[in-house]
């Protein structure tokens, strides 16, 4: 039976983050720390944005009180304790967080301990600047909380910002973001609004991304994507997430694998996995790819976008496959298609190939 896109009762929360949108936002940043009533930013970056960070910075004049660069994957509690050491040294009443999700996490730790207001400059597509989700890491375990402090108050996207980012971390940060909607299509609390964003935010990623591949300064294509990131991100904040979330959560944190290139590979295969729980919900994504399925679609999509397609190739063991089909059936959660132990490790060995599903 074909379920409605409405379905009879739902709830949404609209979130309350201002964003600005377009070339050239970034020119409205001290304007923005202005309207929140602050003086003094902190400016965060990874050691590889510390330039675009400092110069930002000089630009801001006395409203930037000094620049942290020491941001990295999965948020180590250790290294936010470093960062708020030098929020409290330089006198700091608000953060700036430029960069994708390692940048953002780091700003969100901060303003989860002290309440501060933050500001987010997003260059990826992974979508953490809207959503109110930290994952931090300490002794070794990732560990994922939600909470008002940690939904940053003002998002810039400037996509002149995001013509730098290389190709192939494009493409997986755009598949990354693409994963959150196809989840959100599928989301046992989803919304018909979850549901228009999830399929606008897809169909911007897949015009948006073979454009970038062809000219990564195609700065439509940039807008677009990151229109699209948006729009994804958005729904990763207002649904829950089910399977493929759980995979890449279990398989990046236990088995130290890179974010955005393993929500990737793994897409095509939770999708085909789910679609026989969730094949009407799931239509609209077929459609647009103009395949038989969404997970068939998506795994050519990634294909011709020279994504990588295998766990093999981002060096996962195969003796590693039981352990994380283990880890992730560990305890039950929704899905569409009821999580077998023996489907997902079929699952897992065919993400780990990267054979084309079914
Ligand atoms: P990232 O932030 O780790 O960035 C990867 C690298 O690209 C970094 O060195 C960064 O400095 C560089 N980079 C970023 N933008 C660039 C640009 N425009 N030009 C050149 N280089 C650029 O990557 P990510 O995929 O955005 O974030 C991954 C992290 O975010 C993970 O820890 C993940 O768990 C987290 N995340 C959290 C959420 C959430 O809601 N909490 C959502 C998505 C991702």
């Amino acid at each position: 039976m074909e379920r409605s896109i409405v379905t009879p009762s739902f709830t949404f929360i609209s979130s309350p983050a201002r964003i600005l949108f377009g070339c050239g936002s970034r020119a409205r940043l001290a304007e923005e720390i202005g309207r929140l009533g602050r003086s003094r930013a902190l400016v965060l970056a990874t050691p590889f944005q510390k330039t675009e960070a400092e110069t930002l910075a000089s630009s801001l004049g006395p409203l930037a009180a000094g620049v942290f660069a020491g941001a990295t994957m999965h948020t180590p509690v250790d290294i936010t304790l470093q960062a708020m050491a030098a929020f409290e040294a330089h006198g700091a009443d608000c953060v700036i967080s430029l960069g994708g999700g390692s940048t953002i996490g780091l700003g969100k730790a901060i303003a989860r301990r002290t309440g501060t207001d933050q500001i987010v400059i997003a260059t990826t597509y992974a979508g953490s600047e809207v959503t109110n989700i930290l994952g931090e890491t300490e002794n070794g375990i990732k560990t994922t909380v939600r909470g008002p402090d940690i939904l940053p108050e003002t998002v810039i996207y400037d996509p002149e910002l995001t013509c730098g980012l290389p190709v192939a971390m494009s493409v997986t940060s755009g598949l990354n973001a693409m994963a959150h909607a196809v989840e959100a299509l599928y989301a046992q609390d989803r919304n018909p609004i979850t549901t228009m964003m999830a399929l606008e935010g897809i169909r911007a990623l897949y015009k948006a991304l073979p454009a970038i591949v062809v000219a990564a300064d195609d700065i439509t294509a940039r807008s677009q994507a990151l229109y699209g990131s948006w729009l994804c991100g958005s729904v990763l904040g207002m649904v829950s997430m089910a399977l493929h979330h759980k995979l890449c959560h279990t398989i990046g944190g236990s088995f130290d694998m890179p974010h955005a290139e393993t929500h990737a590979v793994l897409l095509p295969h939770t999708t085909a996995y789910t679609e026989r729980g969730a094949a009407d919900l799931l239509k609209p994504v077929a459609d647009l790819f103009a395949a038989p399925t969404a997970g068939i679609g998506l795994y050519d999509f990634a294909a011709g976008l020279g994504a990588p397609l295998s766990l093999a190739r981002l060096g996962f063991a195969e003796s590693d496959i039981d352990r994380a089909a283990e880890l992730a059936t560990l305890n039950p959660y929704y899905n569409p298609r009821p999580i077998e132990p023996e489907g997902i490790k079929t699952l897992i060995r065919k993400a780990w190939e990267g054979t084309r599903p079914d």
